[in-house]
């Protein structure tokens, strides 16, 4: 894809007043950084006022997850028709939710179906424990997520996916991946992976976005990666000029 994509996940941090103060920054600084496609992804109680806070921006608007109904008895959950209108994209995935929240690779499937039918554009979040890796099932495992990912798709909206590689092992560690290991994961497994399942066109065409202890410091390494078409940011996503010099620097 053309366009980088650099997220900012705030996972469970910032309230309304200072989301909307964290979003307004990421605008007014965005404008300095053209070409890149920046999106914040705040708490659920946010996403109506942080897209008020970036209209007439080229900020995008993302939640951190989202049930795979359309309504029903699910107590504290979030169907894909609320979040028409509030945001844009979706994080599916994410490895905290498969972590402690019983988020599962077919869970995972139906919910970026599901999102995919409303219009909301999933960003579905991969990656391998450090035991897995360490065991050398880092590609099984990154295929598996993946191929259970895809499995519920229409190959027609396919094209609006994303697709964050996320090693367990480098979230929130200070440890990044190296850009060799992102690149054989997300050049190798992720790409050949969505190729075999939804064609080529759709694997040349989905963005895939390397997260896990991205900073200033390491961005331009990873951005410099052929196959590493942006960032999901955690913790440098939560100060505006922090995390526009990552944007910065895709
Ligand atoms: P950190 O950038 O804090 O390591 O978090 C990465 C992440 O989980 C983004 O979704």
């Amino acid at each position: 894809s053309s366009t980088n994509i650099v997220a900012g996940n705030w996972k469970m941090n910032t309230d309304v007043t200072s989301g909307v103060r964290l979003a307004s920054s990421v605008a007014a600084g965005a404008v300095a950084v053209p070409g890149v496609q920046i999106i914040v992804a705040p708490p659920f109680v946010s996403l109506a006022a942080v897209r008020d806070a970036l209209a007439g921006s080229s900020v995008g608007v993302a939640a951190q997850n989202v049930h795979a109904e359309d309504s029903g008895a699910f107590t504290g959950e979030i169907a894909p028709p609320m979040l028409v209108g509030l945001c844009d994209y979706v994080i599916i995935g994410h490895s905290e939710r498969r972590q402690f929240f019983g988020e599962t690779d077919e869970s995972v499937g139906r919910k970026a179906a599901a999102a995919l039918q409303h219009g909301l554009r999933p960003i579905v979040c991969v990656g391998e424990t450090l035991d897995e890796r360490e065991s050398g099932r880092a590609v099984e495992v990154i295929r598996r997520q993946v191929v259970a990912a895809l499995a519920d798709l229409d190959p027609e909206a396919a094209g609006s996916l994303a697709i964050a590689y996320e090693p367990v092992w480098a979230i929130g560690t200070g440890r990044a991946a190296t850009p060799d290991i992102a690149d054989q994961i997300m050049g190798g497994a992720i790409g050949s992976t969505i190729a075999a399942v939804l064609g080529t066109d759709v694997a040349s065409e989905t963005p895939l976005l390397y997260g896990g202890s991205v900073n200033p410091a390491n961005a331009a390494e990873f951005a410099a990666v052929p196959s590493i078409n942006g960032a999901l940011v955690g913790g440098a996503s939560l100060d505006a000029a922090t995390f526009l010099e990552v944007a910065a620097a895709f």
